[in-house]
């Protein structure tokens, strides 16, 4: 799909993943809860995914719990907090979250339990803001995500989760960026972890919540015993399976993929702004996946721009897709600071681990002819 460049939003599904489906759905469709024999298999494909799942993100397999992706596990997390926590405890969030724990940290802990940390001019929390934070409002809870959907820009979150440590806050990263484009071992050292399936080729409707320790029960729903209590509603074996296979079948590409794709997205970059003096790529200086790149373009709206780019062939977004169709809605860029003029000029491109230079060099072109197109005299 060489035209497709909003791999943040979702990916295709990968063919081994697609495989792994089709065999879980045709062999192991019965349901794990059940007592017969066929059951029981399901049951034990399902928690042999569990280990091969925890083996990749460097958890104990029984810290993981099955959801329906990174939004219902943000909601699980904060609505477990809201009910664990004492009435006056707060959390702390970073200012560019994803719209799943800002708002769902709002709705379930109440706004004013909710203390936001700002980034820097690069949309990073520097320690400095972070420790400051942890010792005037000593918040329960830290969430910082470790990949931003919108910049890319990578948090230094090795470092932050230590000073967390160091002030007994526990620490919650949602990781449905970093899964599946850089190696996920180490992430298990977070108390908690939330992602998606299908940000890195795994189905949609799929996604896990890693908790603290494997007693912890924060279900959201309720209605079964499935997942040790701590979810409930029949299992989805066949996206699971899928889920896993995805991650396992890109993991070993990783190191060479973030290799060519940076050297092809940097080149992007720097072709844009050849051809459209004023560009502005957000957060250029920081760490930043390899795949995303997020614009200013100097001039029209990025509804325009993604619009007419979508009618020569070419899938960008204006930002994270829970927010576009909303013109200006990059939370991102309002982050650091951009006015609301800006915000309506800014794109994102994020591109795959199989994106090839030809691909990069059409894009820009297809940019190219839709300014000339954009800038040409109205009739
Ligand atoms: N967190 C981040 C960082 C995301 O990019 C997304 C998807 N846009 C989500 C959470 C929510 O994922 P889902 O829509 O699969 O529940």
């Amino acid at each position: 799909m060489p035209a497709y460049f909003d791999h943040n939003a979702t990916t295709p599904l990968h063919p081994a993943a697609r495989e792994a489906w089709l065999r879980a759905s045709e062999k192991h469709w019965h349901n794990p809860s059940s007592l017969y024999r066929e059951a029981g298999f399901t049951s034990q494909a399902m928690e042999s995914a569990r280990e091969r799942l925890g083996d990749l993100l460097g958890v104990e397999p029984e810290r993981i719990v099955f959801t329906s992706g990174a939004t219902e596990s943000n909601n699980t997390l904060f609505a477990g907090l809201a009910k664990c926590l004492p009435p006056d405890a707060c959390v702390a969030i970073s200012a560019i979250e994803h719209p799943s724990v800002r708002e769902a940290a709002r709705a379930w802990l109440g706004r004013a339990r909710v203390i936001e940390i700002p980034v820097d001019a690069e949309g990073v929390v520097q320690p400095e803001v972070l420790k400051r934070v942890l010792v005037e409002q000593q918040p329960a809870l830290v969430s910082l995500m470790a990949a931003n959907n919108e910049s890319g820009v990578l948090q230094p979150w090795p470092e932050l989760l230590k000073l967390c440590r160091e002030h007994g806050t526990r620490f919650h990263s949602d990781v449905a960026q970093w899964v599946g484009k850089l190696d996920a071992m180490a992430l298990g050292t977070c108390d908690y972890l939330t992602g998606s399936g299908h940000k890195f080729g795994g189905p949609k409707g799929i996604g896990f919540l890693v908790l603290a320790d494997e007693a912890e029960a924060f279900p959201l729903l309720h209605g079964g015993p499935q997942e040790n209590s701590r979810r409930a509603g029949t299992e989805n074996y066949p996206a699971i399976e899928a889920m896993v296979t995805a991650l396992e079948a890109i993991t070993p590409r990783l190191g060479e993929v973030e290799r060519v794709q940076t050297t092809l997205r940097d080149a992007f970059a720097e072709q844009m702004k050849r051809d459209f003096p004023g560009l502005r790529v957000i957060s250029e200086g920081a760490p930043r996946l390899w795949n995303t790149v997020l614009l200013v373009m100097p001039q029209h709206s990025n509804l325009k721009w993604l619009t007419r780019l979508s009618r020569v062939g070419f899938a960008i977004s204006t930002g994270s897709a829970c927010s576009s169709g909303k013109e200006g809605s990059s939370v991102v860029v309002q982050a650091l600071g951009a006015d609301w003029e800006e915000l309506r000029r800014v794109v994102r491109v994020s591109g795959g681990w199989d994106t090839t230079e030809a691909d990069w060099a059409a894009l820009a072109e297809a940019f190219a002819e839709v300014s000339r197109g954009l800038d040409a005299p109205q009739e």
